[in-house]
């Protein structure tokens, strides 16, 4: 039965994992624990681990800066800088940072 709190809230545990996460020692249902760098984390300490975004930052780096040559290379490579650049550049690199991380927090999912 899912309470307001949604799966992984601990009102809604049924089964509990018997180690708790590494960072904050919160208890973690099965299917709401995630294993990074040997050691397993809620959702909210896995979100936060450095590592991971490390990793999701190069991602979105070499990701975002091919996909703003596609899309906005002929504007810049003309000189033009619209208003417009100033919200889609930073959005073309949110979006590959979030499915890296949404990847791999799927991946590291137990
Ligand atoms: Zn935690």
């Amino acid at each position: 039965m899912l309470f307001a709190g949604g799966p992984c809230s601990r009102t809604s545990v049924s089964t509990v994992s018997s180690r708790g996460c590494a960072s904050c020692s919160r208890s973690l249902a099965l299917g709401c624990a995630y294993d990074l760098g040997g050691a397993r984390y809620c959702l909210r300490c896995a979100a936060r681990h450095r590592p991971l975004l490390r990793r999701s930052a190069r991602t979105a780096l070499v990701v975002g800066t091919i996909l703003v040559a596609i899309n906005q290379g002929t504007v810049l490579a003309a000189g033009d800088f619209p208003a417009a650049l100033l919200w889609k550049i930073p959005l073309t690199y949110l979006v590959p940072f979030c499915v890296a991380s949404w990847g791999a927090l799927g991946a590291a999912r137990r």
